[in-house]
């Protein structure tokens, strides 16, 4: 099947992410000058293959892993006195990046943003409070939470994500969402100004927040419960093992590519549209669980987004139902024609 071409619909994917329009001129002299000031890492023409969970997309001109908030802050107003735009991302394991890579500016958030610390929470002798950074991995808080015996935690597990992906995205599983469990978050202004925000203040619904792409999550507090630590394992446990058997998770993926609509599940409609397995180069809709996307080793990022193209016109056509894409499309898409299915 040939790659179907169209950006009608595609310019919604996770809503406020940045196509940047052109390359932006990071000459050597501002390279250098960001070598010397910033204490994190500083790589030019970084592959973003390497850094998202689907293993595509082009080089990002600039990837910086700030060393804290203090080295993140002077990195902005580097960048920002400059004029080139950036983008934030931790564990990339629900974006869809380029093929063309992303222009500008790729600031990662995930090792200098690494904490976790719990204290009564005062509000019932049960409940905790977690405080936790935001490039801090899931797979991190769900080990530190067994550890400690918090409860509620479980309804992020099997999510490989990090801490603000989680936050951003809303993420969850069919035990619940962050958004149940989380207090407050602080958020780094694109002014630079760190702001404490009340959870209820982030427009957090289904896979979805109104975090805009210019506000970055520093730290969230989490509500938990005190939980025997035995029978929180076993949860989790049997919750993992109930995913490995329902999802390609040995393939690279973006996780769930669409949300499931009102009333209904995004597989379903997917299968009953006879997509099961369909592939366009090296992607393939999953053959175990259709709203998996797989890169069968060689697929492009284009080879993905086709293929989402191809299941949203679909299914729209034979059921009336536009699917929402849930993952982040970031970096530089050419404009496209609308396709013809
Ligand atoms: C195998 C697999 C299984 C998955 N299962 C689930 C699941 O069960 N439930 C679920 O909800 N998701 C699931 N996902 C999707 C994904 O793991 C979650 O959405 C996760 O929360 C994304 O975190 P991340 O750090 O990888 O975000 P990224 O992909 O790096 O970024 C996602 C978006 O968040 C923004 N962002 C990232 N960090 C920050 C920050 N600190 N501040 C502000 N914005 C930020 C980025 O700019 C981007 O727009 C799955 C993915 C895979 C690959």
């Amino acid at each position: 099947m040939p790659p179907i071409k169209s950006s009608t619909i595609v310019s919604s994917y996770c809503h406020g992410s940045t196509d940047n329009p052109m390359r932006q001129n990071v000459t050597t002299e501002f390279v250098l000058r960001l070598k010397r000031e910033v204490r994190g890492e500083v790589k030019t023409l970084e592959p973003m293959s390497k850094h998202t969970s689907w293993r595509v997309g082009g080089e990002a001109e600039l990837w910086i892993s700030p060393a804290d908030l203090d080295d993140l802050v002077h990195t902005m107003a580097l960048l920002d006195e400059s004029g080139v735009p950036w983008t934030i991302l931790g564990k990339g394991s629900n974006t869809l990046v380029s093929d063309n890579g992303i222009s500008g500016a790729v600031i990662h958030i995930e090792s200098g943003f690494t904490w976790m610390h719990h204290t009564a929470a005062g509000s019932s002798p049960d409940t905790v409070s977690l405080v936790v950074g935001a490039g801090t991995p899931i797979a991190a808080l769900l080990r530190y939470a067994t550890q400690h015996g918090l409860g509620g935690i479980e309804r992020l597990v099997g999510i490989p994500g990090t801490v603000g992906g989680a936050v951003r995205m809303n993420a969850g599983t069919h035990l619940g969402e962050i958004k149940d469990i989380l207090v407050s978050v602080k958020l780094l202004r694109s002014n630079r100004t760190l702001v404490e925000i009340d959870a209820t203040g982030l427009g957090l619904t289904y896979r979805h927040s109104a975090i805009t792409p210019g506000e970055i999550v520093v730290e969230a507090t989490l509500a938990l419960t005190k939980t025997d630590p035995e029978q929180l394992r076993m949860l989790l446990r049997d919750t993992k093992e109930r995913r490995q058997k329902s999802q390609p998770l040995t393939l690279p993926s973006g996780g769930s590519t669409f949300a499931n609509p009102p009333g209904d599940k995004a597989w379903r409609l997917i299968d009953a549209a006879g997509l099961r397995g369909v592939r366009i180069g090296g992607a393939q809709i999953s053959e175990l669980h259709p709203n998996f996307i797989v890169n069968l080793g060689d697929a492009t990022a284009n080879d993905i987004d086709a293929l989402i193209q191809l299941v949203q016109k679909t299914v729209e056509k034979r059921f009336g139902v536009k699917l929402r894409p849930e993952i982040c499309r970031l970096g530089d898409w050419e404009p496209q024609e609308t396709g013809n299915i």
